[in-house]
């Protein structure tokens, strides 16, 4: 048995995946702890593992800290989330000797820390994988966005953050690629490398070991009474842009409403369900709902295309309409609609008729459904969770852990 130190950021969709790890984790006897936000406490404490936490508050205050929209503030922002992080992992587990770490590629500086720590680091990775190279070509398309003066800041701004850690705590900060990806000797990347574009440019220290579903991990049996399963529609922005979306819920009651769909949308936990107006009676509208159930059912997925939503939806082959709001979201839609498991929107703009329209388009060609659960079957043939775990294995025998 190994003790390991679990080091994510406060956000569901890097959290979600790595649950079912951690149960098996624990369950094949490792010692866990887990170091999040206080919110995510008692979801990740089912699993097993010892729950630990920084200041949730403090942590996002300095990510926004980095400033604008061009990509290296949100890497300093990043880097400056060290300063919340490191010092209260460190102070809280002062007394105790890890094994190994395994970190999120983006939340919770885990490079530094496993550097700091001197523990052996494996990455987990909820998203689409990028590498050095195209992250690089990423950035740089930044530079062409951004007024000189802007670009000229946001590296200052950089370069000043990586130089007050080195100081603060002794460790180099080579790259924004680092920071953006704290890559390790391993990575697990939560998709199959039918899923993931360029998939082929990644060595073999990269796992792609399919979605990490656990329905364990659901709450209450969804009440389906009353819902017409043959059209049911699912709609959901996911749990962060879905709490400023009132007029993308609008237009959706406009192309949908008093229709012979069902329809269930999901508004996230900050809006209130009055401010929505009169809702369809074919609608039920839910502060959050059982997804991974519901998914089951659903005929049509409406998402944002965070990379949780899109991968549940396909491991059910669920079809989808993929509108995304920013993130890696447009990335994700590119890839459905390119491998013609759905249709891609613009949130700009969206009006109703282009939404009944994109619906009507699903619905009457199977094509979406088939390649959907093609790209499922590849998803549940990669076993996710269980594959991870006999990864991390691995790779502790590799350690010498
Ligand atoms: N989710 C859920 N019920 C809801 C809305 C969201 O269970 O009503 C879960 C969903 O299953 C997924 C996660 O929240 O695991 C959302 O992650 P995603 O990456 O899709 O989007 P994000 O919230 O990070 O934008």
């Amino acid at each position: 048995m190994a003790k390991l130190l679990f080091i994510n950021g406060p956000a569901e969709g890097h959290i979600n995946p790595t649950l079912a790890v951690v149960q098996e984790l624990v369950r094949r006897g490792e010692e866990v702890v887990y170091f999040t936000t206080e919110n995510f406490r008692e979801r990740i404490e089912s699993t097993g593992a010892i729950v630990k936490t920084y200041d949730g508050e403090k942590f996002f205050q300095a990510f926004r800290g980095g400033g604008g929209e061009h990509l290296l503030y949100k890497i300093s922002g990043l880097l400056r989330t060290a300063n919340i992080v490191i010092p209260s992992i460190l102070e809280q587990t002062k007394n105790e000797r890890f094994d190994y770490i395994i970190h999120d590629s983006m939340f919770g500086c885990g490079q530094l820390l496993s550097q700091i720590m001197l523990l052996p680091a494996i990455c987990s990775t909820t998203s689409f994988i990028q590498s050095r190279e195209q992250f690089t070509e990423l950035l740089s398309t930044f530079a062409n966005r951004f007024p000189s003066q802007v670009q000229k800041e946001a590296e200052i701004q950089f370069k000043e953050m990586k130089s007050s850690i080195k100081q603060t705590y002794a460790v180099e900060v080579p790259s924004p690629y680092d920071v953006f990806w704290n890559p390790a000797p391993m990575t697990i990347v939560y998709t199959t490398k039918l899923f993931q574009p360029h998939a082929d440019s990644f060595d073999e220290s990269y796992k792609f070991v399919g979605p990490s579903i656990s329905k364990r991990f659901s709450m209450e049996p969804f009440n389906f009474a009353g819902i017409q399963e043959e059209k049911l529609i699912y709609i959901s922005l996911g749990t962060i842009s879905s709490n400023n979306a009132l007029d993308f819920y609008h237009v959706c009651f406009d192309a949908l409403g008093n229709t012979e769909y069902s329809i269930i949308l999901s508004i996230g936990r900050q809006t209130k369900i009055e401010t929505l107006g009169p809702i369809p009676s074919n609608f039920m509208v839910k502060p959050y709902v059982p997804q991974i159930d519901l998914l089951q059912k659903t005929k049509l997925f409406i998402t944002h295309g965070g990379m949780n939503s899109t991968s549940e939806a396909l491991y059910y082959g669920v079809p989808l309409i993929v509108i995304p709001t920013g993130k890696d979201q447009p990335a994700i839609a590119q890839r459905v609609s390119e491998l013609g498991a759905g249709v891609r929107l613009s949130m700009e703009g969206l009006t109703s008729t282009q939404l009944k329209d994109a619906v009507s388009t699903v619905f009457s060609n199977e094509s979406y459904r088939l390649k959907a659960v093609e790209i499922g079957k590849s998803f549940q043939d990669a076993s996710g969770y269980k594959q991870a775990v006999d990864e991390i294995e691995k790779y502790k025998l590799q350690q010498g852990i």
